[in-house]
This record gives structure tokens, sequence and C-alpha cells, in this order.
């Protein structure tokens, strides 16, 4: 499911105006996201017997709290992947991926401190003869990492094949003790805390109004009873389509407001009709008797 800070930045994309940074942290999660997603469908080819968890998050008693991508038990070993989702040209040190004036930490470094805090978990589970390995799993097609040394805990877009392949070789059991432990880190996953400083203050009434381009995050103008057109990028959506977008985006901004006639007339930015308003909140109605 995409993380609701993301779900929020897009809704507020193009209804606010986002600085560099605000921009750059949209992109930065929505390529996460995306990343994410690309490593469902790659470990979907995985044929070996395995448990595979998504998005953990632990505060062991005594480390620091962990945040874990994705985590696969295969055997009696526990792998932790670390996705990372970047695109173009970088050049490795043990430090840092270098790209011209941009830096970013070696994820390696990171993934190292989750591997020490996940033993000290395991520790406090009683689960110690666990084998626990961690690997930074790049996709994105376009990522290359220049100067990489060889490391079987680094896995490059072109190295994806040969990795799941090697994990299909394995064919032995989940250890009955890896299945107890999946049971046990479900109970000790705690609810991360929400990353809500980037998030910029909104009201509703200092937002852009209107229906949003399916494409980019331009607004549309009506075209024709049915269609909607992008003034910027050119696309044609389907107006109830992008009513009911708007909608949406309206219910994660303001889960605490209730949406009238007038306020949905409103943040439509009026390119919707009064029988397709009264319809909408005669649904909410009946779905909030039936709830
Ligand atoms: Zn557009």
């Amino acid at each position: 499911m995409k993380p609701n800070t993301l779900r929020v930045m897009e809704a507020l994309n193009g209804r606010l105006t986002f600085n560099d940074e605000q921009f750059r942290y949209l992109r930065n999660m929505q390529g996460g996201y995306n990343g994410e997603c690309e490593f469902v469908a790659v470990m979907e080819d995985l044929k070996c017997p395995h448990i595979l968890q998504r998005d953990l998050y632990f505060e062991p008693k005594f480390s620091g709290p962990i945040q874990i991508d994705f985590l696969l038990l295969i055997g009696n070993t526990a792998v932790i992947y670390e996705v990372k989702n970047y695109s173009g040209v970088w050049q490795y040190s043990e430090e840092a991926y270098r790209q011209k004036e941009f830096e970013r930490a070696n994820p390696l470094i990171q993934l190292a401190r989750t591997k020490q805090n996940f033993k000290a978990l395991l520790r406090e589970l009683g689960y110690t003869h666990v084998t626990v390995d961690a690997v930074v799993f790049h996709v994105g097609t376009t990522f290359t990492l220049l100067g990489a040394p060889e490391n079987r805990n680094v896995i490059l877009p072109t190295q994806i094949q040969e990795h799941v392949t090697k994990l299909n070789q394995y064919q032995y059991d989940v250890s009955q003790s890896l299945v107890d432990l999946a049971g046990q880190l479900e109970l000790a996953v705690r609810v991360a805390p929400p990353f809500t400083k980037m998030i910029p203050e909104y009201s509703f009434g200092s937002l852009k109004k209107g229906l949003k381009c399916e494409a980019c995050a331009g607004f549309v103008e009506q075209f024709s009873q049915r269609i909607c057109l992008c003034p910027s990028c050119g696309h044609k959506t389907n107006r109830a389509d992008a009513v009911e977008a708007a909608i949406t985006d309206y219910e994660f901004l303001f889960s605490d407001r209730k949406l009238s006639g007038s306020v949905l007339a409103e943040w439509c930015g009026g390119l919707i009709s009064q029988s397709h308003i009264r319809s909408v909140i005669r649904m909410r109605n009946a779905d909030s008797n039936r709830k």
C-alpha cells in the first residue's frame, strides 16, 4: 500500500506550490515506492520455499529502532533487503555514491546498522542461531554504479536475474524455527512514527481548486461533456475519473472534514455537474448509513 505521507504529498502537488526541497522529497518518495513495487514483482518469480515480509518497523529494547523494507526468510537465513531505486551514473566509494555535486551516503553503512540492531532483536526474541544477511538491492534500469567492487551484498540491476536464479536453486524448506520467528516478528512489529515534518502546512482555503490531470500534476479544462483536456501535456482524462481522483485527494487531505455538495463543487473547480454532485453525496450518505 502507498504510504500515507506519499498520498498526501501527491494530493498537495499542484494544489500548493512546492519549494525545491519539498519537490525533491516527493520525487524520492515516489521513486522509493516504485522501487518497492518493482522488487515485489521480481520476488514473484521466487520458486524456492520462502517467507517474504514487507515494511517492518521494530523498537527493540536494547538497540535503536529498525526499519526494514523487506525480510526474506529462506532455509535458516533471514535476509534483510534494502531496496534503492536510483537512476543515472554514480561513482562508488565506501562512504558515498557521488554524481557531480550530489552525494548519497553509501547504503551499506545504514544497512550494517540495521543488521546489528536486527540481531539484537533476534537475541531478545531468543533466536540467536538464525543467520542474518543484508543486501542492498538496486532496481531501476538506468542506474549505473561505477567503480563498485564485487560485493555479494550489493545487487545491481544487471545482477537481479542471477540473484533470483541463485535463490531458486535453494530447495530446502524454511526451517521450523524461522516459521516461528516470522510469527514472532509479526507480533513485535510497531507502527513507524509518521514522517510528517516535510509535509507543508495547508488549509482548504489555501489550496488550488480544480481537477488534476492523471498524467502530470497539471490542472485540466473541460473539453467535452465527458472528457477533460490538460493544457500542459495534452492528455485527455475521463471527467468522472478525474472527479473520483479529486474526491480521494480530498479525503486524504481533510480526513476530519465532512464533504458537502458545495465543498465538492468548489474543490472540483466547477468542473462537476449538479447531478454528479447529488449522486456522489447520495452514495456517501448511503455508505455512512451502512457503517
Ligand atoms: Zn497533464
